[in-house]
């Protein structure tokens, strides 16, 4: 009987989703099959495992879900997709033993190829934005953001064009609606952290331009993708009237990453890993809100 050590997942943008199971001390004969077009069953023999049974949640576009249990002399691994796609695998002998399955992400690429993306990462210069409690400045953390963003959908082939790309004043409302006029993006973002004024943790919340319902229905998908993947409450979705949200308000939205007053909230905004997070929790919504207009 082998035993099966860890369960992890990864991503190698734009081309597979990755889950990987560890054995000691050897690999075991598994079965793949596919359930339906958004499940597989991976079954490996005569394993049992050295933790208790678990799930683990990828959240990276294309792999909700990955579960794992014991079965008599056999272990069971669910996987669940966002969107159906193909599974590829290979073995690796080496120290842990591992089996990697590769979930295809062209379904991704698909969806955003060709679609062009306006963020507008608020403040600049001399406008800092919201403070935190330790000096994190909005300014700063929406403008990071922003480029991670752009360097992860460009590798999904989307153009994505910034309002700000450095520590700059911000253009004036009127010139960035001019520039969102004349590109007439497919999808606009103003990225902007909320400020409560009592510092509460109220994780991220969206808003749409007060008239539109379409700007309400991304919205809701864009907030619905953030509070899945950054497990914070759910601030949930606003109406705003905001002009640079007039300018093209179906296709308009406006996120409050997460809180930045709030002493929780501003410390995982710090952190350089819970950044990409949080990128990836955009990506998600980005990605959703397409698959949503093309369905
Ligand atoms: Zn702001």
């Amino acid at each position: 009987m082998v035993l099966v050590t860890n369960l992890w997942s990864s991503v190698s943008h734009p081309n597979n989703s990755i889950v990987g199971v560890d054995f000691y001390p050897d690999l075991t004969n598994f079965e793949v099959s596919r359930l339906d077009s958004l499940r597989y069953n991976i079954t490996f023999q005569n394993a049992s495992l050295n933790f208790p049974p678990t799930s683990i949640f990828p959240l990276d576009g294309l792999v909700d879900n990955v579960e794992l249990s014991q079965n008599k002399d056999h272990i069971e691994l669910y996987v669940t997709l966002t969107h159906p796609t193909n599974i590829d695998y290979k073995t690796i002998g080496k120290c842990p033993e591992q089996v990697k399955l590769y979930f295809d992400r062209t379904p991704l690429v698909n969806l955003l190829k060709n679609k062009h993306i306006v963020i507008d990462p608020s403040h600049g210069g001399s406008d800092y934005g919201s403070i935190s409690p330790t000096s994190l400045l909005e300014k700063e953390v929406t403008l990071d953001l922003a480029y991670r963003s752009k360097e992860l959908l460009e590798k999904y082939q989307a153009y994505v064009t910034l309002l700000r790309t450095s520590d700059k004043d911000p253009l004036p409302t009127r010139k960035k609606q001019n520039k969102i006029t004349s590109i007439n993006p497919d999808l606009m973002i103003s990225l902007h952290t909320g400020n409560d004024v009592k510092g509460k943790v109220i994780g991220s919340r969206t808003g749409f331009f007060k008239t539109s319902s379409q700007g309400k229905k991304i919205a809701n998908i864009m907030q619905k993708a953030l509070y899945k993947k950054l497990i914070f409450p759910n601030g949930g979705i606003f109406k705003t009237n905001v002009s640079l949200l007039k300018t093209l308000p179906d296709k308009s939205i406006r996120v409050e990453i997460l809180n930045i007053t709030s002493r929780l909230e501003e410390g995982w905004m710090r952190d350089d890993g819970f950044r990409d997070i949080m990128v990836q929790g955009l990506f998600n919504g980005i990605k959703d809100i397409f698959n949503y207009s093309t369905t």
